[in-house]
This record gives C-alpha cells, sequence and structure tokens, in this order.
C-alpha cells in the first residue's frame, strides 16, 4: 500500500516539477491529499447534511479506513472543510448520469460527488483504487492494512452502462455492503410495491375476477381462459379501466415510485386470441401488437410515470406498427436461448438478437433479462463465463438502459461469487478487462490455488465450445456426458482440483472456497454415474457420501429453482439409484404399448421403462413421456409368475408441464386376452413447485398368477387453471415399471 502511493506520489511530483508546479500552486487544481500519515489522521469526512446516501458513503469510508489504519475520521457537516478533507456530495458535474460519481482532489480536498447512488460508488471505487480493497462474498472481503493513505492529484467521471443493474448471490441480502459494492440494485427500490415481471394477475386476480368476468382473460381453444398464468383480454375496455385505476391507487400509496410493470404473467401462448385482439396483431405481425398498444395506452394516463412490460416469449418480437411510448420500458427476455456460444453465434441467440435490433429501433428504454443460470441444477458446471462480455456488449449498443443478469448464485451454485463478480462489473463497464477481472479475483479470493481453477475454467470453456452441445437453461450434466463432461475430460478437471486442494492444503479458508466451488463437478459425476450400466456401487456410495458431507458442511441450501435440497437429493439417489432390486422379475422385460407415447418417446419407450435405469430430476433423460393423452401399456414376463406387486414411477415437475396423472389402473392376465382387474389407484392434485417421484403400486396379499400386467393411466391431459400451461396440453412421465 504505502509504496504504492510512494510510487504514484513519486510520478506525479514528476509531473509537477516539469512544468506545472507553479501554476498548480497558484491555483490550487489537483493537489496530493493526505488522509493518513504514519497511522495518524489528518482528515476529516465532510457531508451534506440530510442526506442518506452521504451518510452510507461517510460510515463505508470511515469503517474501512479505521479497518486498514486503525484511524477513525471523524464525520461532520454543516463545517468549514479543511485541506486535506474528504468532502462527499456537493455539486455533480454535468457529465455524470445516474449511479455515476466524479472524484477529484481540487482545492486540496478529495471531492466524492455523485447521481443517484453514486456518492457510495465513489467512495467504494476509491476503496478499490487506493486501498486496494476487494469484496469477494458475504461478508468475505481483502483489505490491505496501511499506514497512509496519500492521493496523487486526481479527478475522474464513472458512469456506468446500464442505469440499472440487477443480478443475484446469496449474499445480497445478508450482506448490505456486498450490494454496495457490487453496485446492484433490487426491483422493489425501482418497482412500486414491488410490480416487477409477471403482474397481469397481481393486478386484475383471475380469483376474484374470473369467475363473474371470463370475458376479461384470454381467449384460445375455444373458450376464455381466466387463470394465474394466461392473460388478459387486452381489447376489453372494463379491463383497461380496471387496471388504470388499480395503477392510479398503487402510485398514490408509493408516491416516491416512478415505475410500475404491468406484464403478462408467466405462461407461454396464453395471450388472448379473440377476433380483436387477433385483428391488431395480425396487422402488427406480432403479438406484441396487441400488447404494446394496451400497454401504450396506460402510459399516455401516467405520463410522469415508467410502465414497464414483459416482451417474453409469445411477445418477443416487436410490432411493426405501433411504437413504445418514451414512458413506456420494454423488459426483453432471451429465456430460449442457448448460452455455449454468444448471442449472436447461434441460432436461438440469433432469433432474439433480431427482436433486439427491432426493439431497439423503436424505443431507447430497455430492460433486458438474461440468464446464465441452469434452473434445474444449480450445482452443476454452468461454463458460460466466456460469452459475457460480448452479450453485455450487444445489449449496450442497442439502447439496453437497464439489466438483469439472473445467475445460479445459490451457494454452491456454480462459481456463484466469481458470476456475480464479473457480471457486476460488466454491467458497471461493459468494456472492462474480463480476462484480468477473472484473474483478479481468482487470485484474491483462492490464493495459490488461482492457476488451477483459472485453467479448469478455460479447458471447459474449449470443452463445450469443441463438444457442438448446446448449453440450455433446463440442461442435465448427463447431456454433456459426452462431451465437456465425458471421461477424458471429467479426469482432467479432478486432476486440477486435486492440484488446487494441494496448494492451499494448509490454508482452510482457501481450501474451503475450493471445495465448495468443486460441487458442481461431484455432482455431475454422480448425475452421469447413475446412468452407466456398469456403476462402481462401492465408489458411487463413496463419492455420495463425500457430496452429501460437503453439502452439508457449507450449508447448501437447494440444487435446483424447485427447492430441493442436497440431502433429500442424497437420500433419494441412494433409495432409487443404489438399491438393487433383486425381487424385480420386469427387468429388460417387453412393453408392449395399447396407447403410445408421444412421438419423440416411442423409441425410447420400448426399453426405457424396464431398463434398470431410473430418471433423475430432469426429465431430459431416461423418462418416458405421454402429452395430451392417456396412456397403456402391458409388460410381458415371458411365461407366467407368481407375481405380488406391480409398480410405475411418476414424475411430477410442474415447470415443464408435467403433472402426475388422475388415475393408474393395474390389471393382469395369463393369456393376453382375457385380464383381471387388480387395482386402481386415484392421485390427488399436487400443486407444489419441488420435483417429485410418485410410486403408483398395485399389492396383492396373496400370489397372483400372470404373464401379462397391464397399466392404465388417466392423464390430466390439459394443464389446469392455476398452472403455467393453462389450457394447453400437459404431461406424465413414467420411469421405471417393476413388477415383484
Ligand atoms: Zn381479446
Amino acid at each position: 500500500m504505502t509504496n504504492f502511493v510512494l510510487k504514484l506520489t513519486t510520478h506525479y511530483m514528476k509531473k509537477l516539477f516539469i512544468g506545472l508546479l507553479l501554476v498548480f500552486a497558484t491555483c490550487s487544481l489537483g493537489a496530493q491529499v493526505n488522509i493518513v500519515k504514519n497511522n495518524r489522521s489528518v482528515s476529516k469526512i465532510i457531508c451534506a447534511p440530510n442526506s442518506q446516501i452521504n451518510l452510507t458513503a461517510a460510515n463505508i469510508l470511515q469503517r474501512f479506513i479505521y479497518e486498514s489504519t486503525g484511524c477513525h475520521l471523524k464525520i461532520a457537516s454543516n463545517i468549514t472543510p479543511h485541506l486535506n478533507d474528504i468532502i462527499l456530495g456537493g455539486t455533480t458535474p454535468k457529465e455524470v448520469t445516474t449511479d455515476g460519481y466524479a472524484l477529484s482532489t481540487e482545492g486540496g480536498m478529495l471531492h466524492i460527488t455523485g447521481l443517484g447512488n453514486g456518492t457510495v460508488y465513489g467512495v467504494i471505487s476509491f476503496l478499490e483504487r487506493y486501498l486496494k480493497m476487494d469484496y469477494w462474498s458475504d461478508q468475505v472481503y481483502s483489505l490491505p492494512k496501511a499506514k497512509d493513505i496519500s492521493l496523487p492529484s486526481i479527478s475522474f467521471i464513472e458512469n456506468p452502462t446500464f442505469r440499472y443493474r440487477q443480478t443475484q448471490n446469496y449474499a445480497l441480502g445478508k450482506d448490505s455492503i456486498y450490494k454496495w459494492w457490487y453496485r446492484l440494485e433490487e426491483p422493489n427500490e425501482v418497482f412500486a410495491a414491488d410490480y416487477w415481471v409477471h403482474t397481469f394477475d397481481r393486478l386484475l386476480p383471475s380469483a376474484v375476477y374470473g369467475p363473474s368476468h371470463p370475458e376479461y382473460y384470454a381467449y384460445y381453444n375455444g373458450k376464455r381462459h381466466p387463470g394465474a398464468a394466461s392473460q388478459w383480454c387486452l381489447t376489453n375496455p372494463d379491463v383497461f379501466n380496471i387496471v388504470v385505476h388499480r395503477i392510479d391507487s398503487i402510485f398514490k400509496a408509493h408516491p416516491d415510485m416512478k415505475t410500475i410493470c404491468v406484464s403478462q404473467n408467466d405462461g407461454n401462448n396464453t395471450n388472448c386470441k379473440c377476433p380483436t385482439c387477433s385483428q391488431i396483431d395480425k396487422e402488427e405481425g406480432a403479438y406484441s401488437g396487441s400488447l404494446i398498444r394496451f400497454i401504450n395506452k396506460i402510459a399516455e394516463r401516467f405520463p410522469d410515470k415508467q410502465i414497464a412490460t414483459l416482451a417474453y416469449l409469445y411477445s418477443m418480437q416487436p410490432p411493426k406498427l405501433v411504437k413504445p411510448r418514451k414512458n413506456v420500458v420494454i423488459m426483453l427476455c432471451d429465456i430460449d436461448c442457448k448460452r455455449e456460444v454468444s448471442l449472436t453465434e447461434n441460432s436461438s441467440g440469433q432469433e432474439f438478437v433480431k427482436a433486439l435490433k427491432g426493439w431497439s429501433k423503436i424505443s431507447n428504454n430497455l430492460y433486458v433479462w438474461d440468464y446464465g443460470i441452469n434452473f434445474d441444477n444449480f450445482v452443476s458446471p454452468f461454463p458460460n463465463l466466456h460469452v459475457l462480455q460480448d452479450n453485455i456488449r450487444l445489449f449496450r449498443d442497442n439502447h439496453v438502459t437497464m439489466h438483469f443478469s439472473q445467475i445460479s448464485s445459490n451457494r454452491g451454485g456454480d462459481f456463484a461469487e466469481l458470476r456475480t463478480y464479473l457480471v457486476s462489473k460488466l454491467m458497471w463497464n461493459a468494456d472492462a478487462d474480463v480476462d484480468s477481472l477473472t484473474q483478479h479475483f481468482l487470485k484474491g479470493y483462492y490464493g495459490k490455488a488461482a492457476p488451477y481453477i483459472y485453467r479448469y475454467i478455460n479447458i471447459m470453456e474449449g470443452a463445450i465450445i469443441a463438444s457442438g452441445k448446446d448449453l440450455w437453461i433446463y440442461d442435465s450434466p448427463i447431456t454433456h456426458k459426452n462431451g465437456m463432461l465425458k471421461p477424458t475430460l471429467m479426469r482432467r478437471y479432478n486432476e486440477l482440483f486435486d492440484e488446487a486442494e494441494k496448494a492451499v492444503a494448509n490454508n482452510q479458508i482457501f481450501l474451503d472456497r475450493v471445495r465448495l466451488t468443486r460441487l458442481p463437478l461431484q455432482y455431475a459425476a454422480l448425475e452421469i454415474a447413475r446412468t452407466e450400466p456398469n456403476m462402481d456401487t462401492e465408489k458411487v456410495n463413496h463419492d455420495l457420501a463425500l457430496f452429501e458431507q460437503r453439502t452439508a458442511y457449507f450449508k447448501v441450501p437447494s440444487l435446483n429453482e424447485r427447492s430441493n435440497p442436497p440431502a433429500e437429493y442424497c437420500q433419494l439417489y441412494r433409495d432409487r439409484y443404489l438399491k438393487q432390486n433383486d425381487k424385480n422379475i420386469a427387468l429388460h422385460k417387453p412393453i408392449k404399448f395399447l396407447i403410445e407415447p408421444s412421438d419423440k418417446y416411442v423409441e425410447l419407450g420400448q426399453k426405457a421403462l424396464t431398463d434398470g435405469l431410473y430418471g433423475g430430476t430432469t426429465y431430459v433423460e431416461s423418462w418416458v413421456g405421454w402429452q395430451g393423452k392417456d396412456g397403456a401399456f402391458v409388460v410381458d414376463l415371458g411365461e407366467t409368475k407368481q407375481i405380488h406387486r406391480a409398480g410405475a414411477d411418476f414424475l411430477h415437475q410442474l415447470g415443464a408441464w408435467i403433472l402426475l396423472p388422475r388415475q393408474v389402473s393395474f390389471s393382469y392376465s395369463t393369456d393376453g386376452i382375457h385380464y383381471t382387474s387388480w387395482q386402481t389407484v386415484n392421485i390427488p392434485e399436487l400443486r407444489i413447485n419441488k420435483v417429485l417421484f410418485k410410486n403408483i403400486e398395485a399389492i396383492s396379499a396373496t400370489p397372483l398368477n400372470a404373464r401379462y400386467i397391464k397399466v392404465e393411466i388417466t392423464g390430466t391431459k390439459e394443464c389446469p387453471s392455476w398452472h403455467y400451461g393453462v389450457g394447453y396440453p400437459s404431461w406424465f412421465f413414467i420411469d421405471e415399471v417393476t413388477v415383484e
């Protein structure tokens, strides 16, 4: 620290002597400022009175100067400043934009001013640059000890790339400094009464209005669909009047708030296709047509406020004719894009880029919601760090002013700490040097393990691109078991982590961080192991125990968006994949479908139902699905045997429109012609978000003689009104079928 200041000071002093000394002294422009000298304070913090933001800035500054030097700087207001004092707040140069700041040493004092939260961010910038402080995660930071804080002549302004920056991290809710440091916002700070995305049902609750006024809600598939995930009939005048009234009362209750979000519920293709709405969308060449015309009308009623709305799924592409009013914010989401390369480099990304460019032609007020997360597997490798900068620059160049980067940010999430760090730095400055930021973080956060983790990141980046596989937000590691997670690469990754652990073996803090970061790799190995026909159960048992122990030690709360905790996963793994069911006589027995699964599962269904391999929490592997219809099949045991139990495992995963069936009936036969009814099981509706497996079975106390077991399934067929897919075909999935 001291050396650094000396070097800088020498450099600046030389400059001064070269010719500016006289001018400088007489004009008293920039000058060196001494804040702490030899562990003695020579400065006060003076902040503009009655300003909460300046006071927050003052407290942060005071705290960390004290922690670095042991000097307690006084905070004062309304006093005459002296040489070397720090002035927070005051006139901000006109070049400063929202949340930006200016630092200068004019008049021999340090001035930090800003707009919005700018004064705090200016203080953070000061701590980063001149005290060499870094903030890594929840209450975790590095702050070198110093004897002196001495500043050269400085004068600079910094403005953020986006005026609103939002991302996620487990530290955010717990550590207020972390949030300041990463310069982030939360929706409830900007959106009135926290009306932020998917607000239709809050504004016009279908539970309240639906029964008496179904005409307020979307028409499709031959009827009106009032529901929490279906949309409004946007040309119904009563809908407009009720919603305007509602927004008016929300703003009256929150007079300081300037923005509200009036946006579609979280369901796809559930928009209104009544003749009037359809006519508009036809004219506009996009479903966003009726939406933007409706939102514009609202925005016209609230000219001093901002009305935000989603351009998401069916409404992603912009309308041809209507332009959003100036006070309309378009919240454009790239949910369907794949992440292994930048958005301009694959077809799903290009579809989004087309939408982005279209919107940017008609609006300067774009908010982009980008996804860098695997919702089904938080604790699983998600190598997309290499696409962050390209994408963020693309957003900036297309008039995006607000940005939400949704990332795996739970404890244990893939590079949760580094990811938030990089995303936040890039949202602040899209042109930041990502590689040096990455190395800086790794060195600070992992110590001597940094080079190994750096190589791990780089090898996996190359591997995902070379594999030609998509990186998807509902991926499973199993999708990549012949690609970026193939055995030869897994061996290298593990060697690198072994080396990383060895390098910091004598430092428990660094070792813990390395091990926390290793969890996604361990999880991926476990997921892949259960799909291998010749599982090394001893090794898997060992790996599972280690994973369970580490996730408990690191307090990893959940493995996915559906809140399935690691301990539950481990138990399930043991019950489902490690127990050898020696009594199962249906293993590898043929299945004959009476009602076939949906097209893409017909072939898989020939073997997967009796292959002894059980599907996991994502439906993308091993599961056999039926959509919008019932199912029926017969298991042929090859000869008549004595049986006492038959069962089928069903998947419950609402997010993927996979619901448990309504009813399952079992019957049996010796000749395959005459069946005796065995048992019918009715299954109650289940609305919880967690992923679950449900074994439905028929049991007989006395043995039955049977060769053929028939299973008939009555599906829900259509997503119910409370579900995202209201009115659209639902799924049920089975894996596996057993007979004992
Ligand atoms: Zn309509």
